[in-house]
């Protein structure tokens, strides 16, 4: 810890709440201070003593070209000696909708908002406004943004209702949302079976990242949509996190199994704030002045977020990064795996395209039941321990590791021995 940082971190504490603009960075779940960041240069971070990292948390996903793409910054000069907000229609929202149309099979017509938690609040307050019904099904350790009722505990009966899973959101709030077992077609099965009629939607992340990286089973997203299908309920894929992320068209792309709604965010954005969610036409044209479901925003499509977002994606589409990331990816999960086995770990590591996992847990991770018995104290010394190395990891067992096309052969060859450095010294002797 450089002392820069620490003294910028000791007033931080003072102006506001934890020190930090959101629980993320803080560093509370392995113990000790953040580092305080100055700059960021394709697929590394300087802290403010000068210290440089290999970054693999890419701003928590939208980093997939790395920081500073020549592209993004000069499209974000560009669009700021124009004006930096209008609140009237721009050519640059009509750009951004066709590179999402265009790429995310399902989307047909598109809504742009702020941020993710902006878009999935906004997609079950569709679902529900085009349903007539009221019911919301998700699923534990999936997460959508500090939606007030997304913010649900699993009951602790056997019975699926939600209990608030922070102070501040009431029991009315969370009454409508039904939690459910990750993965688990036949529970998903009975809700439907037992409640069909009352389900709105179901909204999941079809490969969660916020639980460290776990799949959707082929089996569990088919039944999804099958389910959905029967009884009439929406189903939303929160591909905040995938989207654009493990494929250009994102996990539905890739799987080849399509939502009704998608909620999208991070990368959309290119490292400014956007959030958007789209779909079928027929449910999106519910939406406010073309339908009756409010929904509204003073930034919405702002032109300086939205040219950074075209500027990604347009990258995107014409010199796709995805089989390179693929290959490095890979690489690295081979090698951390390798790691650990040869200092004798017990690990599973899970991966997607360039999201990736080590779990400090010997059987593969489906659900939240496993997930949460990681050996959380083994990854605290791993992250402190790469981070002298000059690896910066997610600060989470549950944050998936995110690698972005400006990662070089050698810095995940650097990465890898930090790894084998740091096991043998925390493996059985
Ligand atoms: C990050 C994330 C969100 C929330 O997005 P914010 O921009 O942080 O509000 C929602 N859903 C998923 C899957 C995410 O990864």
């Amino acid at each position: 810890m450089g002392s820069k940082s620490h003294e910028l971190f000791t007033r931080a504490q003072q102006l506001m709440p934890g020190g930090v603009n959101s629980p993320a960075r803080a560093f509370g779940a392995v113990g000790g201070e953040p580092i305080v960041m100055e700059r960021a240069e394709g697929s590394r971070l300087i802290d403010v003593d000068g210290a440089e990292y290999i970054d693999y948390i890419g701003s928590w996903g939208p980093m997939i070209l790395g920081h500073g793409h020549p592209h993004v910054v000069e499209a974000l000069e560009a669009a700021i000696t124009k004006g930096t907000s209008f609140g009237a229609p721009t050519e640059a929202e009509n750009q951004l909708a066709e590179l999402i149309i265009d790429a995310v099979p399902s989307v047909e017509k598109v809504r742009l908002v702020n941020s993710g938690t902006e878009a999935t609040m906004s997609a079950i307050r569709l679902a529900r406004g085009h349903t007539g019904r009221d019911v919301i099904v998700k699923f534990a350790g999936n997460y959508h943004g500090h939606v007030d009722s997304l913010l649900v505990a699993a009951g602790s009966a056997a019975a699926t209702l939600g209990v608030p899973d922070s102070p501040g959101v009431t029991a009315g709030t969370t009454r409508d949302t039904m939690v459910l077992t990750y993965n688990d077609v036949d529970g998903l099965a009975r809700a439907f079976a037992d409640h069909g009629d009352a389900i709105a939607g179901v909204i999941l992340e079809p490969v969660v990242g916020n639980m460290g990286t776990v799949p959707g089973s082929p089996e569990f997203l088919r039944a999804a949509r099958e389910l959905c299908s029967q009884h009439g309920a929406v189903l939303i894929f929160d591909e905040v996190m995938t989207g654009f992320r493990v494929a250009h068209g994102g996990a539905q792309a890739l799987f080849g199994i399509m939502p009704d709604l998608t909620t999208l965010g991070k990368i959309v954005g290119g490292g400014l704030p956007i959030g958007a969610y789209g779909g079928k036409q027929e449910i999106m044209d519910n939406v406010l002045p073309a339908g009756k479901v409010f929904q509204a925003g003073t930034l919405s499509g702002n032109p300086i977020a939205t040219a950074a977002g075209i500027a990604t994606l347009t990258m995107l589409r014409d010199d796709p990064p995805y089989e390179r990331l693929e290959r490095t990816s890979a690489r690295l999960a081979v090698g951390l795996d390798e790691a650990a086995r040869t200092a004798r770990i017990p690990h599973t590591v899970r991966r997607v395209g360039s999201m990736l996992t080590l779990f400090f847990h010997p059987d593969p991770v489906e659900n939240w039941g496993t997930a949460s018995q990681c050996d959380t104290g083994l990854f605290a010394k791993y992250f402190w321990s790469m981070l002298e190395r000059g690896v910066y990891l997610p600060c989470s067992q549950y944050e998936a590791m995110f690698v972005s096309a400006a990662h070089t052969d050698d810095q995940i060859s650097d990465t890898i021995d930090a790894a084998r450095v740091t096991f043998t010294k925390y493996g059985p002797k």
